[in-house]
């Protein structure tokens, strides 16, 4: 009887592919480090630059409709202040961690810089789901975390803005606590108030108004004719709604939209005035008449002109940027696209308009309220706009022509451009004591 040696199968080893890495506080400094390369800063200012300034952790206690009381986590971060203070809306959002706000206040931090206003950057954020909290749950935890972050904002140090799920009512509360705590009026420790109470004219429509500019150049640039170019829009929020209704003022043609709930599409056009007030009525834009149902993730790849991220982080990544069929992809949203689809989108010959530049508009019109506020005095929204209009304009052609200058894509050009103006700041303040 022959035994033969039985060898037991040796497992495979496991060939996982080398997965993308999506936490956006690394995938913020990925980038960052892409710029300090071709800035050639040395290491200790990029040190200083790639890490935030100052980060606060809050607990939130608050007392619930049903007599009960639950601690909500909220943040602030401090990314940078050296040309001035830091600036940048805070977030209601059950998926907010510590990572994504210091990813979110460092990509403020380089938004300013990019359209050049006089501000750092920084975030705010809050573990909640605002969707399932009544309107006196939500003032309640608003007032609380304004005052537990109080001893770090303030209009000369940190100026807090709507960001995904606040708007000028929770400005309102913030600007009212901060103001019961000081023992009077401070307008300017918020913007994005309302219109009523220190708010400036335009600066609702503003994210959506600057993407919208961004675009119009970005046609040029891509010989695209707005006028009958297809747009699809993810996200239906401040942001995304409004560039819809802004976009078909210019007679482009909103092929898609979508919202948390999924989305809707029509090639011969979507009406988003009609969407928007499905949206009041039914609390989502799915089942809209006109268009059929299709996924968020679905819009992303429709054959498009113009592409609109305008919701929420990697939307875009190294799974699915090589079926983006867009020619531009204009980022409303912070974060959607992660370095990796950059690479591919770059390859494809997609234009990028970077968040940092894209959605800068929210910041500028933030700042024109800033400044009106210190005047006490009032612009127009005309004047607003044409303001808007112009530093928009600016700082987009500062970024194309760094592009052409180091031929790197437009998110590359305008982190060397934002970074250098932050690291020429810190290097002239010179390092304390
Ligand atoms: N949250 C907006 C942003 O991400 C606006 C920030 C602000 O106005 O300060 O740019």
């Amino acid at each position: 009887m022959s035994t033969v040696a039985k060898t037991m199968p040796r497992p495979m080893p496991a060939v996982t592919p080398p997965r993308e890495d999506l936490n956006p506080y690394r995938i913020s400094q990925m980038q960052f480090d892409i710029a300090a390369e071709y800035l050639k800063l040395d290491t200790g200012l990029r040190q200083v630059l790639r890490t935030p300034k100052r980060i606060l952790e809050v607990s939130i206690p608050v007392k619930m409709d049903n007599g009960q009381v639950k601690v909500f986590t909220g943040y602030r971060v401090q990314h940078n202040i050296a040309r001035g203070p830091a600036k940048g809306g805070v977030r209601y959002h059950p998926s907010v961690s510590l990572d994504e706000v210091k990813a979110l206040a460092a990509w403020m931090a380089w938004k300013t810089a990019t359209v050049n206003i006089p501000f750092g950057g920084g975030k705010g954020g809050v573990i909640c789901d605002p969707k399932r909290m009544s309107k006196a749950e939500l003032e309640r935890l608003t007032r609380r975390y304004t005052s537990e972050i109080l001893p770090i904002i303030g209009p000369d140090c940190d100026i807090p803005a709507p960001d995904v799920y606040t708007d000028a009512q929770v400005m309102a509360w913030m600007m009212d606590t901060y103001s019961m705590t000081t023992g009077h009026t401070v307008l300017g420790v918020v913007t994005g108030k309302p219109i009523a109470m220190g708010g400036s004219p335009g600066r609702h429509e503003a994210t959506a108004r600057g993407v919208l500019y961004a675009i119009e150049e970005a046609c040029k640039v891509k010989r695209i004719n707005l006028r009958g170019a297809s747009v699809a829009i993810q996200g239906f929020g401040n942001a995304g709604s409004i560039a819809a209704r802004l976009l078909l003022e210019r007679k482009a043609k909103i092929i898609a939209l979508s919202d948390s709930r999924g989305g809707v599409h029509n090639p011969r056009g979507l009406d988003p005035l009609k969407a928007m007030r499905f949206k009041e009525r039914t609390g989502s834009i799915v089942g809209m008449p006109g268009g059929s149902r299709i996924s968020n993730e679905d819009l992303l790849s429709l054959k498009c002109d113009i592409l609109i991220p305008a919701a929420l982080e990697n939307v875009i990544t190294l799974e699915n940027a090589e079926q983006v069929q867009a020619k531009i992809v204009a980022e409303a949203a912070n974060g959607p696209s992660t370095p990796r689809a950059d690479e591919v989108l770059a390859r494809k010959g997609v234009f990028l308009l970077p968040d940092i530049l894209a959605n800068a508009g929210g910041v500028t019109v933030s700042y024109f309220e800033w400044v009106q506020n210190h005047y006490s005095y009032s612009w127009t929204e005309s004047e607003v706009n044409a303001k808007l209009g112009e530093v928009m304009r600016r700082a987009f052609f500062d970024v194309l022509e760094i592009s052409k200058k180091y031929h790197v894509h437009m998110r590359t050009a305008a982190y060397i451009l934002a970074v250098g103006r932050v690291a020429d700041a810190t290097l002239v303040r010179g390092l304390f004591p």
